[in-house]
């Protein structure tokens, strides 16, 4: 008998030398352990208004999941923004070269997520999870994105310190507050942008709570 090792993609051969010489092959599992393959780019879509410290611990845990994750501002409609999108790229982008690997870009969106998504190449749409609060929505989201456009999401438990920060929370309290009170839920930059921000405003902050769904 002599063993014929084939090249990867085709398995083994076997020749069997007897009377009469018999070919069998034997369908194996590639071993492309030297091919790397195609990147696996991650999504992290948000209105990010303003980032977090629970965002923050997302982008961190998820980084590792994925060749290079991209974390990309969204426009929601739903949501009133404090700062403009050029605004909230800076600050995220300051946050990610202190934090963050190379592998983590910052960018910027209009439209659909799973538009983006297309747009880059991404191979799953990474969100962060709080709650089972969140696991409602999120769950429709994902199930929703998937249906329309093929892409998977990838949950990621935010860490215990942050499971009950939101950003529209931190707007109420920033807006009628002290806002060094948010000094743990913050990172600094966020902090001194807001500071500034309600002072340029005449100490007032746009904040309305606009419902998720009803948009009202
Ligand atoms: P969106 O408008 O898309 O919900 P957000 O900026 O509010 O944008 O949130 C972006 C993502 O970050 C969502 O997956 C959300 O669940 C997650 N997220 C928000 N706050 C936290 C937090 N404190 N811990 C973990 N994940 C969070």
């Amino acid at each position: 008998m002599i063993l014929l090792r084939a090249p990867p993609s085709c398995g083994v051969f076997i020749w069997i030398v007897g009377p009469q010489p018999i070919l069998y092959t034997f369908a194996m599992p590639a071993d492309d352990s030297n091919s790397p393959g195609p990147p696996k780019i991650g999504l992290f879509p948000g209105t990010f208004d303003p980032i977090t410290n629970g965002h923050l611990d997302i982008i961190k845990r998820g980084q590792d999941l994925f060749d290079r994750l991209i974390v990309a501002i969204g426009t929601n409609p739903a949501k009133r923004s404090i700062f403009s999108l050029e605004e909230r790229k800076d600050i995220i982008s300051e946050l990610v070269a202190e934090h963050c690997g190379p592998q983590v870009q910052v960018d910027s969106f209009e439209g659909l997520t799973v538009d983006y998504a297309r747009l880059i190449g991404a191979t799953a749409i990474l969100r962060g999870l709080r709650n089972v609060t969140d696991l409602n929505f999120e769950f429709q989201l994902a199930l929703t994105n998937r249906a329309i456009a093929e892409i998977e999401t990838v949950f990621v438990m935010s860490g215990e310190a942050y499971g009950f920060t939101s950003s529209t929370l931190i707007k109420q309290i920033a807006a009628g507050g002290e806002i060094d009170r948010l000094h743990p839920l913050l990172p600094p930059n966020v902090l001194a942008r807001l500071k500034q921000k309600k002072q340029e405003l005449g100490g007032t902050l746009p904040w309305k709570h606009v419902d998720h769904l009803t948009g009202e």
